[in-house]
């Protein structure tokens, strides 16, 4: 069994039929959310869940660090405790990837149709954002316990 840090973002998590969205994808899923809660990230704790992105100083922090900073601190997340079989990557698939940019035309490649980060702007009728996206899944196992542990403490 792996455990996950699931999060919906500002500006999704206080609607609730986009949390219920969410919830519902993780369960039909065969996930199993154990604790769910409204928190908010003061800009220390978002460079500590943030910190491969932060890299401990703004000079060091990759260029849209401080876009993000400002976004994930600009109000509640709805923050999740999610486990199950392969639960990091079968989360992953769930929830998309970010908006892509393709380097030869500057195109914007947006996530996959049917991943989170795709239908729920669609379902409220905001724009896909590059920064401001739906929702964050770890990427790995011992992300899931670093992200989760810093959650406990906001
Ligand atoms: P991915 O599956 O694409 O790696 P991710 O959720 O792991 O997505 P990170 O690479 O960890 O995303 O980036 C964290 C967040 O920073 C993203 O969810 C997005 O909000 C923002 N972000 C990432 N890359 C960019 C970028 N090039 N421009 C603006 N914001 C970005
Ligand atoms: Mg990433």
């Amino acid at each position: 069994m792996e455990r996950s840090f699931v999060m919906v973002k500002p500006k999704f998590a206080d609607k609730p039929e986009v949390i219920e969205y969410v919830k519902k994808r993780l369960t039909d899923a065969g996930l199993k959310i154990v604790s769910g809660e409204y928190k908010s990230y003061s800009t220390e704790k978002a460079q500590e869940h943030y910190a491969e992105h932060f890299r401990g100083s703004y000079e060091n922090a990759k260029p849209f660090y401080k876009t993000l900073e400002a976004y994930i601190t600009s109000g509640k997340v709805y923050g999740m405790e999610v486990v199950g079989e392969n639960a990091i990557a079968r989360i992953r698939e769930l929830v998309g990837s970010t908006i892509k940019t393709d380097k030869e035309t500057g195109a914007q490649i947006l996530p996959a149709k049917g991943t989170i980060r795709y239908e729920v702007p669609l379902m409220i009728n905001e724009p896909h954002d590059i920064t401001e996206n739906v929702i964050h899944a770890s990427d790995a196992p011992s992300a899931g316990e670093r992200e989760l542990a810093i959650f406990k403490t906001l």
